[in-house]
């Protein structure tokens, strides 16, 4: 009788936009205690609009522009937006790094320049003023990078991305479930407890680099089973280390392909909704 009964748990759920790829995959969802989330395109939407340029507008669109050109972050698209609207072309930039979980490095007209977090500021001075500034921005649940050039820290730019319509009340859902919510993310940890507040997620795990996000989870797992909800190209290790791995739909290829649920409607109503079926389903088969 097992079989059946998780086929047509997994072709129920399938029919509401959730993939679970096998029978096992049911079975670890009905013993998980805590939920960690990704932040950026699970908890919120990925969609991250600039808000704030502190400088010179101009100037620091302008070098933020050329160093984010060809990169795939979020925060990329939110900057060239922007600059698209203020009508800065991209003038081209050489000898780019990109240093993950922390910004990007290029020389533009022969002068070094960056974009990135604090992470990055080893050579930079940050004044007072520029610092209280930032965190003031990041308490507000605006993601802040500082933009340099030829050994100044030119300004500031601060990037919004709310939370999806869903979230806050699919935590309350987990919580009322007795599971713990936590938060893994790459980003200021001011931003996202900013963020966590806003949803009710009940821990956060923040400043933690794109190579150290699986290690958080191993760690948690020591207490209980976790499931881990992500998207991004960072979250493949976690997404398959995790005792079960939620990809949103909307995901890279390599988190769709590390999850062993996949929501297809990018809802977190839907971990909600996956941990009743899988209840239902094994309840069936006892
Ligand atoms: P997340 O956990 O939200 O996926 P990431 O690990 O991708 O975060 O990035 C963490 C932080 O590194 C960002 O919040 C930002 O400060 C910095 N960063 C990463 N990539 C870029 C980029 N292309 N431009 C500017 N800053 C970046
Ligand atoms: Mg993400």
């Amino acid at each position: 009788a097992t079989p059946t009964a998780l086929m047509v748990g997994t072709g129920r759920s399938a029919k509401l936009g959730i993939l679970i790829k096998n029978g096992e995959i049911l079975e670890a969802v009905n013993s998980i205690k805590t939920v960690v989330f990704d932040k950026t395109g699970t908890i919120t939407a990925g969609k991250p609009k600039v808000t704030d340029i502190i400088g010179d507008q101009q100037q620091v669109l302008e070098v933020a522009v050329n160093l984010e050109a060809t990169s795939e972050h979020p925060l990329a698209a939110a900057i060239l937006t922007k600059a698209q609207e203020v009508g800065i072309a991209v003038q081209g930039a050489q000898n780019f790094t990109a240093l993950e979980g922390k910004g990007i490095q290029a020389q533009i007209s022969n002068k070094q320049a960056f974009i990135g977090n604090q992470k990055l500021l080893a050579d930079y001075q940050l004044d007072e003023a520029t610092a209280a500034k930032m965190l003031e921005l990041q308490n507000e649940a605006k993601t802040v990078v500082l933009v340099g050039f030829d050994g100044q820290i030119i300004g500031l730019i601060a990037v919004q991305d709310t939370p999806k319509k869903s979230s806050a009340a699919a935590i309350t859902a987990l919580k009322e479930r007795g599971l713990r919510t936590v938060m893994l993310t790459g980003d200021n940890e001011h931003v996202a407890q900013a963020i966590a507040d806003q949803v009710g997620i009940d821990e956060v795990l923040a400043d933690v680099l794109p190579g150290d996000k699986a290690a958080k989870i191993k760690k948690l797992q020591q207490q209980a089973p976790i499931a881990f909800v992500g998207d991004g190209i960072n979250d493949a290790p976690a997404l398959t280390t995790a005792n079960v791995g939620i990809a949103m739909g909307s995901g890279t290829d390599i988190a769709i392909e590390s999850g062993g649920i996949v929501l297809v409607k990018n809802d977190l109503q839907d971990v909600v909704l996956a941990l009743e079926l899988s209840q239902k389903t094994f309840n069936r088969i006892k």
